[in-house]
């Protein structure tokens, strides 16, 4: 165990210059926890063409590279910014990256290149690394890089790889023809298989892999949450770790949030919720009383969040219980589908924003009521978290990080932050959500399950040291 200083993260997303989901919050918030600890890390991503131009005025151009892709020999220019005391490079190549934060057919080339460039950014910024830490399966290559190709070179001598899954169930699995085109992997060791998996690369090479909450992490040992890669993680279970993600507190905060109609301190919630409450029901033409319960969804429309279960119970939700429901998500077009369907049905009740609008994400985390997310897996999930900052309760299917985050109120002991229910069926489900509207017709109790919730410590400091800890471990 020594000390560990210079940290190089890698990532496809990073809040705020590009996000799609929890990968890009938490490449946004960790860099700014480590350094607040006393580490140096800095940061690679791709000059995203879409990345807003407030961010890109200010970046400095350095200087370009080439990046050799076996025979490819690719332009990369280095772009740099420091924001909120972070050091990100941006790569600038507008083949792969003009058309913006997208995942489509050129993946594989495009994030080849970014995870051949980290290395070739470190050496031209003499970044001298002791931990890559890189994320999900769009660089889980780099940790083969490593051990491949840049082990060999003395700059990159006293590096070690520590790996970071978010979501086991985007793996990225390609022909080897193609994978071995683009990276100078070393070639003898897939003579036995037709395709490469960017994801087990990771898992396989990295010297530590992480997931993110420690319930995951013991989850994807198994057939039910393993993805097909639970035997490969059998294997290396000795160097996996769970370290529950945080949320940024900045970003996060109902006393200082732009975005929301009416700031409030925490201490007046019932006040503060009720006036944006007031406020969101107007903008979306729904039914205007604020003592009936608002319930929010934001999410990806996608099975792993448990949407099919939301649309198997909100027609009888809408049908039969005094409610209001707002739903921002967009994804699989069927289900998109049949929320709209149901939002033209129930115009006055319930609201389907089917697109990704951040604004209006943080207006409804401030203004529901009971917020719910019934995934079928959970690595982590961060929007429980968010919720419980503005005072709104969360409902969870308990798994993964959910479990590790939501504790079911007991209206006996009074604790407890939130609702949860194990089996994943829409009776369980439904009756769940009855039981929190039985609670939040009991205000005394529902509010101390409120301010339970704000008691909760989902900083990322605590985070961070865990990380610090972890790097040590290996060096
Ligand atoms: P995942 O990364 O699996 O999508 P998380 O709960 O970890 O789920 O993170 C989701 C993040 O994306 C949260 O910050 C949530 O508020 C945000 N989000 C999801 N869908 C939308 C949307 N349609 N519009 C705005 N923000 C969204």
């Amino acid at each position: 165990m020594s000390k560990v200083n210079n940290v190089l993260m890698v990532s496809a997303e990073v809040v705020p210059f590009a996000k799609t989901g929890g990968l890009g919050d938490v490449v946004g918030s960790l860099p700014k926890a480590l350094n607040e600890i006393g580490l140096n890390c800095k940061v690679v991503m791709p000059l995203y063409g879409n990345i807003a131009m407030k961010y890109k005025e200010n970046m400095k151009y350095l200087g370009y590279i080439y990046i050799d892709m076996n025979w490819r020999h690719q332009y990369c220019g280095i772009f740099t910014l420091n924001y909120q005391g972070v050091d990100y490079y941006f790569v600038d190549n507008e083949y792969y990256y003009k058309k913006g934060l997208v995942y489509d057919d050129n993946d594989l080339e495009k994030y080849s290149f970014l995870c051949l460039a980290c290395f070739e950014v470190a050496k031209y910024i003499n970044f001298k690394v002791d931990i890559l830490h890189i994320h999900d399966w769009h660089t889980g290559a780099v940790a083969a890089l490593l051990n491949d190709v840049y082990c060999h070179d003395l700059f990159f001598a006293n590096c070690k790889c520590v790996y970071t899954i978010h979501n086991l169930a985007y793996q990225g699995i390609y022909d080897k023809r193609f994978v071995l085109d683009y990276l100078p992997l070393d070639s003898r060791k897939y003579e036995n298989t037709n395709s490469i998996n960017l994801m087990a690369l990771g898992i396989i090479y990295a010297h530590k892999v992480t997931t993110v909450s420690p319930t995951y992490a013991k989850e994807i040992l198994t057939s039910e949450y393993g993805e097909n890669l639970n035997g490969v993680l059998y294997n290396e279970q000795n160097k996996l770790v769970g370290i529950l993600n945080g949320i940024d507190y900045d970003s996060y905060n109902c006393e200082k949030d732009e975005y929301i109609d009416f700031k409030y301190p925490k201490r007046r919630f019932v006040s503060g919720k009720r006036a944006n409450k007031k406020a969101l029901l107007h903008e979306l033409s729904l039914n205007e009383d604020v003592n009936v319960p608002l319930i929010g969804i934001i999410s990806r429309l996608a099975s792993q969040k448990g949407m099919n279960l939301v649309n198997d119970v909100l027609q009888g939700l809408l049908a039969y219980q005094n409610v209001n429901v707002v739903l921002l998500g967009s994804g699989d077009k069927k289900l998109e589908y049949e929320f709209d369907m149901l939002a033209k049905r129930y115009h006055n009740k319930f609201k389907a924003i089917l697109r990704f609008d951040n604004q209006m994400a943080h207006k409804i985390y401030a203004s529901a009521d009971l917020f719910l997310m019934p995934s079928a897996f959970e690595p982590c999930g961060l929007a429980q978290m968010i919720c419980l900052q503005y005072g709104t309760l969360p409902l969870v299917r308990c798994c993964g990080g959910l479990k590790d985050s939501i504790e079911a109120f007991n209206e006996y002991t009074l604790t407890g932050n939130g609702f949860s229910f194990n089996n994943y069926n829409a009776t369980d489900f439904y009756n769940t959500i009855m039981y929190a509207l039985s609670v939040y017709n009991r205000k005394k109790l529902w509010n101390k399950a409120i301010r339970n919730g704000f008691k909760c410590d989902f900083s990322w400091k605590k985070s961070a040291m865990e990380y610090k800890k972890l790097y040590e471990e290996i060096k």
